[in-house]
């Protein structure tokens, strides 16, 4: 069988379906190296884990209302479920996590878990491709998939292979679509979510949105051979190269052009993303002090002068160009909410602590694009789906390739989750299916005399 795309959700097939008992996996990639975006990840993975105050029904709820109410409640129940498994997993392949979970940025609950090593992406991807290679997988670098091979069988058309860019074409039983989002592709966010036009960057590379591998080529795939897409409209815009420097919320302010505060800052990265468009910005202060827990990014944003440090108030404002007593007056206010719990301007419920301890941190931050919610219509087996809603034969979709899981809206933590949880389902999915098929043809085989 044949998983295209080696990201988290596409070698988690491969390792999936390998670990399932598929006699041959071969793990397309067209980049010269495999990780995709969630090799670049900050590293909150959501997964549920007895004793820490989470349920599945709690888990459930949380993803089911972030994405409005409008993902499949079947694929939510599995992504909670699935979630179990993810950090034994893990462990097993040698990844350690820290013995206790936060609340990732809009995230709802503390069910966040980071790897005590840095650049979690890496580790996780790591780890996958050495348990893959172990299994005796196949993986081929600079292999662009462009066209599905399709063989019509009654009703149905079964998918039987990958055209590959240059024309190479290669059989398989099953195929595993697992080729990320669309973000970085400006054709087709025109297509389906016009407002994000040509000036938007994206999360993965901002500088340079070429390096980007999100161009929706699975998306291109399957609709090509019927299948449904859904939720496309929904791609979400995230601050995350800025000033922003936590990977949690409730210990940083967000201001504006004058230093003050203008949202809830633990709301949804959509709805404060209306707010500063209202305000008639595209980008804002982002300012944190010396006590918060800085995320993956600072060093490198401190290091590369995006992020700064002030001493003390009024350097503060002089950096940002504020009225100093504007500022004094905004700090004074927010660390009164903090202590109070009350938040009389905008609302917010989240504090983790007063933002007074010397040097402040702080950066310009703007929106960029960040994640796909929609994408091709799964079943709970990872199924690709046609637009009659029956599972095209031999065809599989998962992370952040395929739709359903999280509705309007992604919760902070779900797409590492949605990635490995549907990327385990879809590599034993795809293997059962090219397995039954192998009996089937031998089955047909007429007999010798
Ligand atoms: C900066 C950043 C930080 C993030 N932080 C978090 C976080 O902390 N927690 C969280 O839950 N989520 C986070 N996310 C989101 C998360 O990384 C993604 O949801 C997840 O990695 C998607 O996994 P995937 O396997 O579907 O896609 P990817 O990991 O992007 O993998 C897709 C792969 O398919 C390859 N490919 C594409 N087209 C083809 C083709 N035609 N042929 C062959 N190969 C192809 C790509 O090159 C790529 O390697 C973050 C994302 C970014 C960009």
């Amino acid at each position: 069988m044949i998983v295209v795309g080696a990201g988290g959700a596409g070698l988690a097939a491969a390792v999936g379906a390998k670990e399932w008992g598929a006699e041959r996996v071969l793990l397309l990639e067209k980049q010269p190296t495999a990780g995709g975006h969630t090799m670049v990840a900050s590293g909150s993975l959501n997964a549920l884990v007895e004793g820490f105050g989470d349920s599945a029904e709690r888990f459930f709820d949380d993803t089911f209302e972030a994405g409005e109410g409008k993902a499949d409640p079947e694929l939510v129940q599995r992504l909670v479920e699935g979630s179990r498994q993810v950090l034994p997993w893990f462990r097993s392949l040698g990844v350690a996590f820290e013995d206790v979970p936060y609340e990732a940025y809009n995230g709802s609950w503390p069910r966040a878990w980071r790897s005590v090593a840095s650049h979690p992406g890496f580790r996780f991807i790591s780890a996958l491709m050495r348990r893959f290679k172990a299994l005796g997988g196949e993986v081929r670098y600079g292999a662009r998939a462009e066209w599905l091979l399709t063989e019509d069988d009654y009703d149905d058309t079964r998918i039987t292979g990958v055209r590959l860019q240059g024309g190479e074409e290669i059989r398989g039983r099953a195929v595993v679509l697992a080729t990320g989002g669309w973000g970085a592709n400006a054709h087709l966010r025109r297509r389906w979510r016009p407002q994000l036009t040509d000036v938007y960057r994206t999360t993965f590379s901002p500088l340079r949105p070429e390096e980007d591998p999100a161009t929706g080529d699975g998306i291109r795939m399957a609709e090509a051979v019927g299948a449904r897409l859904r939720d496309m409209d929904a791609v979400m815009a995230i601050p995350y190269w800025g000033g922003r420097v936590l990977d949690y919320p409730g210990a940083e302010m967000f201001l504006d052009d004058s230093g003050r505060r203008f949202v809830d800052e633990t709301a949804t990265w959509s709805a404060i993303f209306e707010k500063l468009i209202e305000t008639g910005a595209s980008s804002f202060w982002v300012v944190t002090d010396e006590r918060s827990r800085k995320g993956e990014t600072f060093a490198g944003k401190f290091a590369s002068g995006v992020v700064k440090s002030a001493p003390d108030l009024a350097s503060l404002a002089r950096e940002m160009g504020v009225d100093v007593s504007v500022l004094r007056e905004t700090f004074r206010q927010h660390n009164a909410a903090a202590l109070s719990g009350e938040d009389w301007a905008f609302g917010r419920k989240c504090f983790m602590q007063t933002i007074e301890q010397p040097p402040f941190y702080f950066g310009r931050e703007r929106f960029d694009i960040h994640y796909c919610c929609g994408g091709i219509a799964i079943s709970t087996e990872a199924e690709a789906l046609s637009l009659e809603g029956r599972a095209i034969p031999g065809l599989y979709a998962a992370g952040e390739t395929a739709g359903g899981v999280h509705g309007r809206f992604r919760l902070g933590g779900n797409g590492l989750t949605d990635a490995f949880v549907f990327g385990r389902i879809a590599g034993e999915s795809a293997a059962s299916f090219a397995a039954r098929t192998v009996r089937e043809m031998r089955t047909r085989r007429p007999k010798r005399a």
